[in-house]
């Protein structure tokens, strides 16, 4: 049911992100190369429950990174913060998602939301990652075969990375069982309004929509909104944080998750991606939304 009240504001997104050029589809994972350029899709969903959609909000698209927060929340939750913080960073490390960096001296991950990070709190966690996504998103959610079939196959540089983090003591456990969680939760089919809804669990302080029911401790949320602030959009997170000025999360299947605490939970998707594995107008639809609403995190309210 889309909020009659959010219609016009939904389809003013769409036609800016639509006048949006650029960007390709990624192909190094070959599952994903065949996704159709024009699928564009928004949807916003309040704490309270109000939500809204637009565009083709049928299309169902694999998690990719945007699965990253909610990881990292779980194992947060499971650990708490200077177990997990023993083994992740919370620092920018302004290279790219798929970097070999760890941090000089204690050899962790910069921040949970590139991919070596990720590989490192999935190792943590340790189990149960489905069913928490699929009760952020309030719906069953399903892993998609193909994708995961592909991730594996084309898997190297993350199988790579597990390695890596392992040699540093900072992955737990057996690499290879560690990165191949990692690429199911990457490959967790949703829609735009499924990723909304998710995002406003993280809009809610860890509340789930509509019912207010805990989810995620508020002091888990804050934590992970924070490293989505600086690190959620890789390299571009400064230039990110400056334009549109909420926390955020993309993957490189073309979706965008954005959160602002208390207000509301944004998601769209649009296949093509830029040099960072942004969806150019993924953004430029989630920027539209924050500026019409008056969102940016650091205006005065
Ligand atoms: N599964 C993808 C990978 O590991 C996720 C990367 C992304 O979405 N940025 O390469």
């Amino acid at each position: 049911m889309t909020s009659e009240r959010w219609r016009p504001l939904l389809d003013g997104a769409l036609a800016e992100a639509a006048t949006v050029r650029g960007g390709r589809v990624v192909t190094y994972i070959p599952a994903l190369a065949g996704a159709d350029p024009r699928l564009l899709a928004v949807a916003m969903v309040a704490p309270d429950g109000e939500a809204g959609a637009a565009g083709d909000r049928e299309a169902v698209f694999p998690l990719m990174s945007a699965a990253k927060p909610f990881v990292y929340a779980l194992a947060l939750a499971e650990h708490g913060f200077a177990k997990v913080h023993e083994h992740v960073g919370t620092e920018p490390s302004g290279a790219p998602f798929d970097a070999t960096v760890v941090r000089s001296g204690s050899g962790t991950p910069f921040n949970a939301m590139t991919n070596i990070g990720a590989i490192v709190t999935t190792s943590l966690v340790r189990g149960g990652v489905l069913e928490f996504l699929s009760r952020c998103a309030g719906r069953s959610l399903e892993v998609d075969a193909a994708v995961l079939d592909s991730q594996r196959r084309a898997g190297d540089r993350n199988k790579a990375l597990a390695y890596l983090a392992h040699g540093h003591s900072s992955l737990v456990g057996d690499p290879a069982e560690a990165v191949d969680r990692y690429f199911t939760q990457c490959a967790t089919r949703v829609t735009v309004t499924d990723l909304a809804r998710m995002a406003a669990t993280l809009a809610g302080g860890g509340t789930l929509p509509g019912t207010g029911e805990r989810l995620i401790e508020a002091r888990v949320v804050r934590t992970v909104l924070a490293v989505m602030t600086t690190c959620g959009m890789y390299q571009a997170s400064g230039s990110w944080l400056v334009h549109a000025g909420l926390p955020a999360k993309s993957g490189v299947s073309g979706c965008l998750v954005a959160a602002l605490p208390g207000r509301i939970g944004i998601a769209a998707y649009s296949p093509p991606v830029d040099e960072h594995g942004n969806s150019v107008r993924a953004m430029a639809a989630c920027a539209y939304l924050t500026q019409r609403l008056g969102l940016h995190l650091l205006d005065v309210p």
